[in-house]
């Protein structure tokens, strides 16, 4: 990945009424170190993250992205975002954006190890070429996420709707993934109830219903699924959230992994078996991804 571009910044508190936060964030060498060794975020994986994708220079989905950024802070008891320096931050790194697609990382971590406040940063890099999963689809193997249906209540301590920078397992999967000769994972509970992808998530197509599982079980709300469910309602489709057990993957009439920078990437198998491909609609449902959205 070439990294462009990179921020520091001195969070801001959430009720801080300036309107003008340029200040508050300092450009750093994107290739030099940059982080104290006491950094809880590489010790222990104790922070939050956000990757926005850019498309020639527009953020997407800039708001929505924010609000989840605060939502895991929440989750995670670190200090509220205050989402006007944020986004300030957030423009300042899509003006350092090339044409073509990018990759705009928001980081905040616990801070360093006893030190006074958490660390914040932000990243440019391009963006990987996603054109062949988005074009010919992935396979994907059902993957046992080793909780039940009932852990997000019984043991909010796993932060499950945070998108936390704990992501060792996540990774893990994926190569799991491909050691099954697969492209990518779909995580199921141990009582069999469809959640996400490890980076993505998973929305299935019932005849004209779109469907994808509730935010409630433990996954992340995503922003991409959010505005695609916006775009098909719009085009008169039927959209819902749902328990959806792994039949229903089995006999959906088509799914697909979405998410910021992937975009939409269609299931052309699951566990090795066809799962119908609609190679026109999938190209349809990545033309508005790659619109400017906001
Ligand atoms: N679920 C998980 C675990 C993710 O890591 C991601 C994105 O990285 C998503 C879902 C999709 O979220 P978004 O569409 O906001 O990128």
């Amino acid at each position: 990945m070439a990294w462009r571009y990179a921020l520091l910044l001195a969070p801001a508190a959430s009720d801080d009424a300036r309107t003008d936060f340029s200040g508050t964030f300092t450009p750093i060498d994107p290739s030099a170190p940059a982080l104290s060794v006491g950094e809880l975020s590489t010790q222990r994986g104790d922070g939050i993250f956000e990757s926005i994708g850019v498309v020639d220079g527009h953020a997407q989905e800039v708001s929505a992205h924010l609000e989840r950024l605060a939502h895991s802070a929440r989750l995670c008891d670190l200090p509220v975002p205050n989402l006007g320096q944020w986004e300030q931050a957030v423009a300042a790194a899509a003006s350092e954006c090339p044409a073509g697609e990018c990759v705009i990382k928001l980081i905040l971590s616990r801070g360093v190890e006893h030190g006074p406040t958490p660390t914040a940063w932000v990243t440019v890099a391009e963006a990987a070429d996603n054109t062949r999963a988005r074009r010919d689809g992935i396979r994907v193997v059902l993957l046992d996420r080793g909780y039940d249906s009932g852990a997000p209540e019984r043991a909010p301590w796993l932060l499950l709707g945070a998108k936390t920078l704990s992501y060792a397992t996540n990774m893990a999967a994926i190569r799991e993934a491909h050691r099954r000769d697969a492209d990518d994972a779909v995580f199921v509970t141990s009582d069999g109830v469809l959640l996400e992808g490890p980076t993505s998530s998973l929305v299935l197509r019932q005849g004209d219903r779109f469907v994808t599982p509730a935010p409630g079980a433990g996954i992340l709300h995503g922003t991409t699924q959010l505005s695609l469910f916006a775009h098909l309602a719009e085009r008169g489709f039927e959209t819902d959230y749902a328990t959806l057990g792994v039949d229903a993957l089995r006999e959906a009439d088509a799914a697909w992994l979405v998410s910021s920078v992937r975009l939409a990437a269609g299931v052309t198998s699951v566990d090795g078996a066809r799962l119908p491909y609609d190679a026109g609609f999938t190209a349809e449902l990545n033309a508005y991804l790659l619109s400017p959205r906001d």
